[in-house]
């Protein structure tokens, strides 16, 4: 069995920047899992069960073979351990991403022993997922920032 890599996140929605972090850990681990969770924090979102369709249209698209996407619930680190997963996934922006990524990180290390890998925004590190809502619920264009079967699921919803 070779790695796995459990990539969690909000999702909400999935936008080029995710799919680019996607795209490296594929690269570099037998199996990569994308998990659509639920941030407390983060209050209206997008039908998670649309989002994963639409990004599985994507990987499909992007002929990514190795990669998997599911919906769950709870915590991050039970989760990638029932999946059998080897590390966890994350993508880092800037500084202020990684001092909070940083206590997540510590916390699965310590309570599942399990790593986290952080893969590098380069030069997507300006897009957010609430950066194309703002876009978005202002009506303006998001095509460019999000997937071709992620824009078209947020346009279909204007
Ligand atoms: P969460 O609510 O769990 O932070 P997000 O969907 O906002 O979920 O982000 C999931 C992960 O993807 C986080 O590690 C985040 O830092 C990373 N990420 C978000 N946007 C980008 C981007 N443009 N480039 C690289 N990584 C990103």
């Amino acid at each position: 069995m070779g790695m796995v890599g459990f990539y969690a996140g909000s999702f909400n929605p999935f936008t080029n920047g995710h799919l680019q972090i996607v795209k490296k850990a594929a690269k570099c681990f037998d199996k990569v899992i994308v998990g659509i969770g639920h941030n407390v924090e983060k209050k209206e979102r997008i039908d998670r069960n649309k989002m994963k369709q639409a990004i599985d249209k994507t990987i499909v698209e992007e002929n990514l073979k190795n990669v998997e996407v599911i919906i769950y619930d709870g915590l991050t680190i039970d989760k990638a351990r029932e999946c059998k997963a080897d590390i966890l996934i994350r993508g880092l922006r800037n500084g202020t991403d990684y001092e909070y990524e940083e206590n997540i990180s510590a916390i699965n290390e310590k309570m599942a022993n399990m790593d986290t890998c952080y893969f590098r925004a380069g030069d997507l590190g300006y897009l957010s997922s609430s950066i194309v809502m703002e876009l978005y619920n202002n009506n303006k264009g998001i095509n460019r920032y999000v997937p071709r079967a992620v824009a078209e699921l947020l346009n279909s919803l204007r």
